[in-house]
């Protein structure tokens, strides 16, 4: 212990003198050394250790705290364990460095679990089992970067057999390191082969990082300990949405795990797949996030996923694959942009106590999967959404003139009605031909740039779509 902590020492000196000198030298990557400073209220790595061990400290035996592994930079990745239930639930924070939330709900969670008496706080501790790694990316959390630290000539001396092999295409040159989470193989012996890479968004991920390793060792040691591993969450952030049809910000979006069509045969191999279930438990979080919370909540969202979005490389896919039931957080904005924020933290708890609660009663397994489907949305999968998203924008002024917003209804009624046959080829014609309508109408500034991006895109989503 004492050695990794020298060792870290002169790592974090090294790399306090590389954020200082970045911008002098002009050598530092803009993805690293943002010119936005990082909010210092989020925990660094120091404060996240002493605050584990205060925590396991104040529990009394409750909680326990573990090295479960080491980054590429030698800085420990903490494991937390609380409670005697059965069921396990595994949760991840900040498998993306640049997204922190995680680690601070996860640090308000387990103080409450380690050392309250409250009724919800007991029965969770006798009804379920938490094991929590509040932070895995600690590399790439320590300078703000989505991916790890674990530059390519590295991971091929990790790995002789793929000397000379492309990277995979998650690799990201500039960061020198991997997007973890998309790392993962729901073959949990999978070792890296040539021939895989560089694969696809697709595909299954190689497990090159020593964090989708010390993730899928946790969760393997939990499916020998338990037979199942019932649940897993983690807990990213995305861009800054808004519900397609009240306009209103998303404050934490959910969703169960994108693996193509219900029953993709592609999965054929994995028969304990469950998306139904998943479903379940990502509606006992959003209605955690409304039980727990003094507010209302009306910002609750399903994360985007349209049938086709398939990302078996994903954490949560390959877990999903195994048989757990897995669960996708994703909070508004993304660090060093977005500074901290408590009401965002205390969402993201509410979450998890949302899941943690229905499991220590069992009223999980009493939800129906399919109400998840009928939480709001901010995305587009159909033409329905784009003619929802022009009746707000007509109503808060962001189309001038009635005419203007009467003829894109127009256009997209007829488009709706030829996607719900299915016409593929008129749905096409007909999209590209709406686009021309919105170069029109943005040349006659009827409506605004904003609005124009947004219906473009989603067109360009659709034409693609339909196109297949
Ligand atoms: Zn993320």
């Amino acid at each position: 212990m004492k050695t990794i902590g020298k060792k870290l020492a002169s790592i974090v000196v090294i790399v306090s003198l590389l954020v200082i000198m970045g911008p002098i030298t002009g050598l530092a990557s803009q993805d690293k050394v943002n010119s936005v400073s990082v909010d210092d209220r989020w925990m660094s790595h120091e404060k996240l250790r002493e605050n584990l061990y205060q925590i396991e400290k104040d529990s009394a035996g409750k909680v326990q705290v573990d090295v479960v592994g080491y980054s590429y930079q030698g800085r420990e990745i903490y494991g937390a364990r609380v409670g005697t239930g059965d069921k396990v639930l595994l949760i991840n924070g900040n498998i993306h460095g640049n997204e922190k939330s995680g680690p601070e709900a996860l640090i308000q969670m387990f103080r409450t679990l380690g050392t309250s008496d409250n009724s919800l706080a007991q029965s969770v501790r006798e009804g379920v089992t938490i094991v929590a790694i509040p932070r895995l990316n600690v590399d790439g959390a320590e300078v703000t970067q989505r991916q790890n630290i674990f530059p390519w000539k590295d991971a091929m001396e990790a790995f002789p057999q793929l000397v000379g092999a492309m990277p995979p295409w998650y690799y990201h040159e500039r960061n020198g390191g991997f997007d973890i989470n998309r790392d993962f193989h729901p073959n949990v012996s999978y070792e890296p082969v040539p021939e895989d890479l560089p694969g696809t968004g697709a595909d299954f991920g190689f497990f090159l990082t020593n964090e989708s390793r010390i993730l899928r060792d946790v969760y393997l040691d939990l499916k020998a300990e338990f037979g199942e591993v019932e649940a897993f969450v983690y807990i990213h952030h995305m861009g800054t949405p808004q519900m397609i049809e009240t306009g209103e910000d998303v404050t934490i979006a959910i969703d169960y795990p994108p693996l193509g069509p219900e029953d993709n045969p592609k999965y054929a191999d994995w028969p304990k797949l469950n998306q139904d279930r998943s479903r379940k438990y990502a509606l006992a979080a959003a209605l955690g996030v409304k039980e727990f919370s003094d507010k209302e909540e009306p910002g609750v969202a399903r994360y985007i996923h349209p049938e086709e979005r398939d990302l078996p490389g994903q954490a949560r896919s390959s877990f999903a694959l195994n048989g757990t039931s897995t669960v996708l957080f994703e909070m508004p904005g993304q660090q060093p942009r977005f500074g901290y924020d408590q009401e965002l933290i205390d969402r993201v708890e509410n979450g998890l106590w949302g899941i943690a609660a229905r499991m220590a009663d069992h009223s999980i397994d009493r939800l129906n999967g399919d109400d998840f489907l009928k939480l709001p949305k901010y995305w587009t999968s159909h033409v329905s959404d784009m003619l929802a998203l022009v009746e707000r924008y007509a109503k808060e002024g962001e189309i001038t003139g009635d005419e203007a917003a009467r003829s894109l209804k127009t256009h997209l009624i007829a488009v709706n009605h030829y996607e719900e046959k299915e016409q593929a080829n008129k749905v096409v014609k007909h999209m590209k031909s709406f686009k021309l309508l919105l170069d029109q109408q943005k040349e006659n500034r009827f409506i605004s740039d904003a609005v124009y991006n947004r219906l473009m895109s989603d067109s360009n989503y659709l034409i693609e779509k339909w196109q297949q």
